[in-house]
């Protein structure tokens, strides 16, 4: 068996008593329909044990691999478990391209719709808003599908793998387009402050990286759609003479080509190379969403605390996201600031930085990322959800004996 025991970080051991990895849908749907307790593995990136179960963990990665692309209805049909890596190549030769892409290309296309992942752009929703249909096999085995038309759509897409198997996906696709990439180094937070709108909409997608040690943005990433060549100087900050890493002390050859070079969308929207370990490799996340009117006094109040951040931190992103219309997702009707960290991988001390920082947050009805390290109490997020309770009669329709129902998810959406 070929399934992992572990997540991508290590930091969650699943506790299956049995791994599976069918080769076709009908032999998942004897596996979900024989289980009393089953959850579905994506590519196993999410550093919380959301994914885990005591029962059946089943992988989706060898389902028969489908993109099927649909020129006349603008969509391409995957299946689940492909990654965007691959997708996005074949999709691309086509003619096509998705609205955005994450930091790295090496997720699973329901795994990173089932958690609201997403990249950043003021006018770009998270990668679910490209869902136009759900494919699943709910627990008693029956395979259904879900489209954008139906009631219960907005609640089945960011679904956090709560409401069946996923099986394949149809996606929105736009023409194929190109970007480059440019890197600025030490934009002074005074002007990030004045100017944090502008900034965020300096390029199709822009990230701020930060350690939260100084009175400077480490670094900017423009990804823009064509246009002039950057300037060496903008807002203070200075064109990067080279090609960098986010975190501090890694080498640039993992990153996508920076320095304006054009390249495909794929290769440039993610920040990680899919041949290569992404980010440092050695690390926790932790992500929280604010509305984007507060964006700076969330900043402020992030930046008031930022001694007790910066020692468990390798680095920390400023991402936007816009708002959408999917119950569970983190940019649930609000145009968003994600404040994003990425820890050094000692437990005890992201625990105490994580708290500091859902502190600072909490003026902000901050929303946790589903897939990265949090503590908020369920309570608190509940109230940030004005549609938790839709998903919650979801749930008890979809998944009436809570097979699909394990530690996690009976922790936010306790059974009626
Ligand atoms: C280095 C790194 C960088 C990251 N960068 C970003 C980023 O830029 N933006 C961002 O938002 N997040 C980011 N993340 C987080 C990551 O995108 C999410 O955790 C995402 O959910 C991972 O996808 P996965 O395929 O690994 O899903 P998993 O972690 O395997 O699963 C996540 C959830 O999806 C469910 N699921 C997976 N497949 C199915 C299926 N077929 N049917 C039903 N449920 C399913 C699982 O049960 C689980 O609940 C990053 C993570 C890492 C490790």
């Amino acid at each position: 068996m070929t399934v992992a025991a572990t997540n991508w970080a290590g930091n969650i051991t699943f506790g299956a008593e049995r791994f599976h990895e069918p080769g076709s849908v009908d032999e998942l749907r004897r596996i979900v329909a024989g289980s009393r307790s089953v959850r579905i593995l994506g590519t196993g990136h999410s550093f919380n044990a959301i994914a885990d179960t005591t029962g059946d963990l089943v992988s989706v990665a060898g389902l028969p691999r489908v993109i099927e692309p649909d020129e006349r209805a603008g969509t391409v049909t995957v299946s689940a478990g492909m990654r965007f890596g691959e997708l996005a190549g074949v999709l691309d030769r086509a003619g096509f391209a998705l609205h955005n892409l994450g930091s790295l290309p090496h997720i699973s296309v329901a795994g990173a719709c089932a958690t609201g992942t997403h990249g950043s752009g003021v006018a770009n929703g998270c990668l679910a808003t490209a869902v136009r249909a759900v494919e699943l096999v709910t627990a008693d085995g029956a395979l259904v599908t879900i489209d954008r038309d139906a009631a219960e759509f907005p609640g089945a897409v960011v679904a956090l793998g709560a409401l069946g198997a996923v099986t394949r996906l149809t996606l929105d696709v736009v023409p194929a387009f190109e970007v480059r990439q440019w890197v600025y180094e030490g934009l002074p937070t005074a002007v990030l402050r004045e100017r944090f709108d502008e900034i965020m909409a300096a390029a199709y997608s822009v990230s701020l990286f930060t350690g939260w040690r100084t009175d400077r943005i480490d670094q900017v990433w423009l990804k823009q759609r064509g246009g002039p060549d950057a300037p060496g100087t903008w807002l203070g900050a200075v064109l990067a003479d080279g090609p960098r890493h986010p975190v501090p002390g890694c080498p640039p050859e993992p990153c996508t080509p920076q320095l304006g070079v054009p390249g495909r969308w794929h290769a440039r929207l993610p920040h990680f190379r899919p041949d290569f370990t992404p980010s440092s490799g050695d690390e926790l996340q932790s992500e929280y969403f604010v509305a984007r009117a507060d964006a700076v006094a969330a900043f402020d109040a992030l930046d008031a605390v930022r001694d007790r951040i910066s020692p468990a931190l390798q680095i920390g992103e400023i991402r936007t996201v816009a708002a959408d219309a999917l119950w569970l997702s983190p940019a649930y009707e609000r145009d968003c600031v994600a404040y994003h960290f990425t820890w050094h991988p000692d437990a005890a001390a992201v625990a105490e930085a994580v708290r500091t920082v859902e502190e600072a947050l909490s003026p902000f009805a901050a929303r946790p990322h589903w897939g990265k390290v949090f503590t908020t109490a369920p309570e608190v997020i509940r109230e940030s959800y004005p549609r938790w309770d839709d998903f919650r009669t979801l749930l008890g329709e979809f998944d009436p004996a809570g097979t699909f129902r394990n530690e996690f998810i009976a922790r936010h959406f306790p059974a009626t």
